[in-house]
């Protein structure tokens, strides 16, 4: 790291946990980042400012005036621009040392199995079950990190499935495929503005202490947030043996 590294990151250094050794492993990490949206906003905020060297992120969709009040990668000017390159030119601001890629599309198939590959561990910032689900199946695939958040009206949810491990459940395990509740997204059903922000940024806590190594993740454990009554449950999850994604074949 040179000087100006040292000094724009000297607050995550003087953390134990992290440490020069900590940051170094963030500045040499590749996140992928699935949505630009409300949790996919602080999420890559914070991954960028916290100096993680590479990030992809993902979004097939322009900025909406009715995003504004919680996307806060996109500003007013912003409207009607991919919010994948939206997003890039904000986080260019922050940090311009970190590289970002843009991809402005919903990326599926084969080209997300080799993004998901490519990287050292995956954010899924996305709005609905599809792209969960394909998100979830490359990620087992390729046994990476995946971090999940959710979040709707006023309530949200956030877990690790920590893939690396073959004992950790994953989304599927959670949530099958086949035994969906009708979904609910944010774009017909409203959400307050700040849950996204604060799911967003747990994403972000949960990815840059497994890239750094530091602590315990939240693998094994949904966090169930009613921010009406700002209250956080915490629910064990356990590994399905029959799950039709990660269980035996
Ligand atoms: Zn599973």
């Amino acid at each position: 790291m040179n000087d100006d590294q040292l000094l724009r990151y000297s607050r995550h250094i003087l953390l134990h946990e992290f440490g020069i050794e900590g940051q170094e492993k963030l500045l040499a990490a590749h996140a992928l980042v699935i949505g630009a949206g409300g949790l996919g906003s602080p999420a890559a905020m914070y991954l960028a400012s916290a100096g993680v060297g590479r990030i992809t992120l993902c979004d097939g969709d322009s900025v909406d005036l009715t995003n504004l009040q919680r996307q806060i990668l996109h500003t007013t000017a912003a409207v009607g621009r991919a919010k994948a390159y939206s997003g890039k030119d904000t986080l260019a601001q922050i940090n311009p040392e970190v590289e970002v890629v843009a991809i402005s599309e919903r990326v599926e198939g084969e080209k997300l199995a080799q993004l998901v590959a490519s990287a050292d561990l995956v954010l899924d910032c996305s709005d609905n079950f599809a792209t969960r689900h394909a998100v979830n199946r490359a990620c087992v695939h390729s046994r990476k990190p995946l971090v999940s958040g959710a979040a709707v009206r006023f309530d949200g949810q956030v877990s690790v499935f920590d893939l690396r491990d073959a004992e950790a459940p994953c989304y599927n395990c959670l949530f099958p495929e086949d035994s969906e509740p009708e979904e609910t997204r944010c774009a017909v059903m409203g959400v307050f503005a700040p849950l996204t922000g604060i799911i967003g940024a747990v994403q972000a806590a949960e990815a840059l202490k497994l890239l750094a190594g530091a602590g315990e993740s939240l693998s094994g454990r949904l966090l169930l947030l009613e921010c009406l009554k700002m209250e956080w449950r915490p629910v064990r999850l356990h590994k399905d043996p029959d799950c039709k994604v990660c269980g035996r074949k």
